[in-house]
């Protein structure tokens, strides 16, 4: 571990600093607290260990900035008391120091504090990587890996604002297998997992790095494409499209064959400023269009196509 020691005294530093050396430790030496709290923030330390009395700012001072500073680990502060007052090592703990120790300091009970902070300390990166791993899973699709519908409407919201912001445009397409109910039907559940996990790997090896990939429902999936006009984004679904076909997934309940996506785009444009609500319905209909029209094609939402022949992007 990285010990951080904070003391004016330069005996008791110098006791402490070969203790924690001596425990195996790697020791960062302070002589005040302005300079531990400089060191803190360079080096985070998992333990720092502190004279409560010190110029400047004192120990106290100390926990509270390092407790506050804190994000998803965890320092265990060991304060060091030189009359062992019971209202000072009460005021230490509520200023968030996990234990404490009297001068002068013996090095045999530090090595045993350095024991217990290791054990704390792993304890909370434990914590901390259970609950990074849990973040994860709550914004993936565990079929497919893609991002999912929580991860969206975070990540839509977002690009909403910072185009808005920029003036820039940018596309959604919602897709949607075609005749999927019947691929189920004619080839069982499990192919129709196995074939959703197919089409979206295909999606996402098409995409951008700056584009992203959703689960959106069942069988849909929606594309976040920033800085694209809907023509670009038309361009782009019909080689997307053509790629998924191009899998050549059997599907006999579909004319083509294969299995086929429909798509619907939407768009935020200088022009056409809408709410995410309002673009993800608007992508709806146009997605409604496409299967009207025959499936197997990508249409553009009406907002972006009025006066314009109707788009197939068959
Ligand atoms: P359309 O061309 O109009 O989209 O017809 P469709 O049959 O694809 O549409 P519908 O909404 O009637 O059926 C969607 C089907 O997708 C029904 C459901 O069983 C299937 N489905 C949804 N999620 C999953 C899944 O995770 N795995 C599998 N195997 N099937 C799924
Ligand atoms: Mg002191
Ligand atoms: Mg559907
Ligand atoms: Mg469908």
């Amino acid at each position: 571990m990285r010990v951080l020691v904070a003391d004016d005294d330069f005996g008791s530093r110098l006791v402490a600093q070969a203790a924690v050396e001596q425990s195996g430790h790697e020791c960062i030496p302070a002589a005040d607290g302005a300079i531990a709290w400089e060191l803190y923030q360079r080096y985070r330390p998992q333990v720092v260990v502190s004279d409560l009395e010190m110029p400047g700012m004192d120990g106290l001072a100390l926990c509270r900035a390092i407790r506050a500073a804190e994000t998803d680990s965890y320092t265990y502060l060991v304060l060091v008391t030189s009359h062992g007052s019971q209202d000072a090592v009460v005021a230490g703990m509520n200023a968030g120091a996990d234990d404490y120790m009297t001068k002068p300091l013996d090095p045999f009970t530090l090595h045993t504090r350095l024991l217990v902070a290791e054990r704390v300390t792993s304890l909370h990166a434990d914590l901390a990587r259970y609950r990074a791993a849990l973040a994860e899973q709550a914004r993936t699709d565990p079929l497919t890996k893609l991002r999912n519908r929580l991860t969206l409407a975070e990540d839509l919201e977002q690009l909403r604002e910072t185009a808005e912001h920029a003036g820039e445009q940018f596309s959604v397409v919602l897709c949607d297998v075609d005749y999927f109910k019947r691929y189920n039907d004619l080839y069982g559940h499990q192919a129709g997992d196995a074939a959703l996990q197919a089409v979206a790997d295909t999606l996402a090896a098409q995409v951008r790095q700056s584009d992203g990939v959703y689960r959106f429902g069942g069988e849909e999936f929606l594309i976040v494409l920033p800085r694209q006009s809907p023509s670009g984004a038309r361009a782009f679904m019909t080689r997307a499209f053509e790629a998924v076909r191009g899998l050549g997934i059997a599907h006999t309940g579909n004319p083509p064959g294969v299995l086929t996506l429909s798509g619907g785009i939407a768009a935020c444009t200088n022009s056409h400023r809408v709410s995410v609500d309002t673009l993800l319905h608007e992508a709806d209909l146009a997605l409604y269009g496409a299967k009207a029209s025959g499936r197997n094609r990508v249409m553009v939402s009406r907002p972006h196509t009025a006066g314009l022949a109707v788009h197939s992007g068959k």
